[in-house]
C-alpha cells in the first residue's frame, strides 16, 4: 500500500468536515433551500477577501476568473501592463492578447519580485495604461509580490484598475482588498480554500464596475454584470455548483473558527519552517526575494534532476509535491503549505525529501531538516 500525501500548490487536501458536507443530497439552485447557502457563502467570501465589494462566485477553475477579469472590463486595443515573473504572469499576457488588448509586459527575472517604482514610472510615462495585472504569489517561482505598495500606486490613476491573481495567495497571505485598493482580486477553490477544484472567486471594486459599463467585449458565460445582479438575489447566472458552495461554507466556518490572524500566522510559520529545513540540509531557495507563505520553491542540488526528485517523492513515498514549470523544469521542486496544512505535513514533506536526496546520491544527514522543523514549530 502506498498512502498518499498531497503537498502540491493545488489541488490541496480537503478536510473531512468539508468532504462530508458535500456528501449530502443535492439541492435545487433556484429553491428556497439554496438562498441562505449562497447568502452565507457571499458574506464568508467578503470576510476572507477583507472587502465590502461583491465577490462573484463562478463555476470554473481559477483561470476562468482570470478570463472574466479581462473581457468584462476592457476594450480591444486598450493598453495594459502585465507583470510577468513566471508561468502565471505569462498567462495574464496570453489571456489579454487573446482578447486583443495591447499588452506591455514588465518582465521580471524568475525568482525575483517586481519593483513597484518601475510600475509607477510606467504609469507616469504612459497614461494610456488602463489596467495593471499581476500575481500576488507567482506559484511557478514561489515569490510573493508587494501588492500593498503597488495598490497604493495604481489608486492614483483614475482610469486604471489593479487586477490581482491571488489564486495561490489567498488564505496563506493577509491580502487586504479594500485597504490596498485592489480593484479585482481572483481566487480559486483548490488552493488555500481547502476545497476541490471547480470554483473561482472574483471581487470587483466600484472603480472596476464603472469600467465595466464602457467595456464592449464579447462575453457570454463569464458575464460579470449578470453575475452581480444574480448575486444580489443570492443566485448565480447559470446552475450553481451547489455542492461546492456548500463545501465552501463549511471551509469558511473552519477558517472563521481559527480566526483570520491565526490562519495567516499558521501559514507564515509553516513556510518559515519549510525554508529553514531545506536550507539546513544545504539546499537553496529558488525564490531569491520575498518567498511566499503558500509554496516553497527549492533548487535541486547540482547534478540532480529536479523532476527526478519530484517523481521519486511521488512514486516511492506517495508524496505529491510539484516539479518546476517551463524554464525551471528540472531545476527545482516545490513543496506547498497551503490551506489544510499543519506541522506534520511539513515533517512528512521534509523527511521524504531527505530520503529521496540520499537515495539519489546527495550527502544529507537524515533527520537534520526534520529536526529543524520540530525545533521551530515547538
Ligand atoms: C493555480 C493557479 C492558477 C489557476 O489555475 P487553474 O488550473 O485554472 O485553477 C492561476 N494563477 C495562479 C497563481 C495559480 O497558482
Amino acid at each position: 500500500m502506498l498512502k498518499r500525501y498531497l503537498l502540491a500548490p493545488g489541488p490541496t487536501p480537503v478536510p473531512s468536515e468539508v468532504l462530508l458536507s458535500m456528501a449530502l443530497p443535492i439541492i435545487h439552485h433556484r429553491s428556497a433551500d439554496f438562498l441562505p447557502v449562497l447568502d452565507s457563502a457571499k458574506k464568508g467570501l467578503q470576510w476572507l477577501f477583507q472587502t465590502k465589494n461583491d465577490v462573484l462566485i463562478l463555476c470554473s477553475t481559477g483561470t476562468g476568473g482570470m478570463v472574466g477579469s479581462v473581457n468584462n472590463f476592457f476594450n480591444k486595443g486598450e493598453k495594459v501592463l502585465v507583470v510577468n515573473g513566471g508561468k502565471f504572469g505569462e498567462r495574464w499576457t496570453k489571456i489579454c492578447q487573446t482578447y486583443g488588448l495591447d499588452v506591455e509586459e514588465l518582465v521580471v527575472e524568475w525568482g525575483y519580485t517586481v519593483k513597484p517604482e518601475i510600475i509607477e514610472e510606467k504609469l507616469k510615462k504612459n497614461p494610456n495604461i488602463k489596467g495593471v495585472f499581476i500575481q500576488a504569489c507567482e506559484t511557478s517561482t514561489g515569490v510573493y509580490h508587494d501588492i500593498e505598495t503597488i495598490g497604493n500606486i495604481v489608486k492614483n490613476y483614475a482610469d486604471t484598475i489593479f487586477i490581482v491573481d491571488a489564486i495561490s495567495a489567498l488564505v496563506a497571505h493577509d491580502i487586504r482588498t479594500d485597504e490596498w485598493n485592489i480593484d479585482i482580486l481572483v481566487g480559486g477553490s483548490q488552493k488555500g480554500f481547502m476545497l476541490p477544484p471547480g470554483l473561482a472567486f472574483v471581487s470587483v471594486s466600484e472603480k472596476a464596475w464603472k469600467k465595466n459599463e464602457n467595456s464592449k467585449m464579447e462575453r457570454f458565460y463569464f458575464n460579470f454584470k449578470k453575475e452581480r445582479e444574480n448575486l444580489a438575489k443570492n443566485q448565480t447566472n447559470f446552475t450553481s455548483p451547489v455542492t461546492l458552495i456548500i463545501g465552501l461554507n463549511e471551509a469558511i466556518k473552519l477558517l472563521q473558527k481559527e480566526g483570520l490572524e491565526n490562519v495567516f500566522r499558521r501559514h507564515r510559520r509553516l513556510a518559515h519552517a519549510t525554508r529553514e529545513a531545506v536550507k539546513s540540509i544545504g539546499l537553496n531557495l529558488y525564490s531569491k526575494e520575498s518567498p511566499s507563505n503558500s509554496v516553497t520553491a527549492v533548487e535541486a542540488p547540482i547534478g540532480i534532476d529536479g523532476q527526478l526528485i519530484y517523481k521519486t517523492l511521488r512514486e516511492k513515498y506517495g508524496v505529491t509535491a510539484a516539479g518546476g514549470q517551463d524554464r525551471a523544469k528540472g531545476k527545482i521542486f516545490r513543496l506547498a503549505h497551503l490551506g489544510y496544512s499543519d506541522i506534520f505535513d511539513i515533517i512528512v514533506g521534509i523527511s521524504a525529501v531527505e530520503m529521496v536526496l540520499k537515495s539519489l546520491g546527495y550527502p544529507v544527514e537524515l533527520g537534520k531538516g526534520v529536526a529543524k522543523v520540530q525545533e521551530l514549530m515547538m
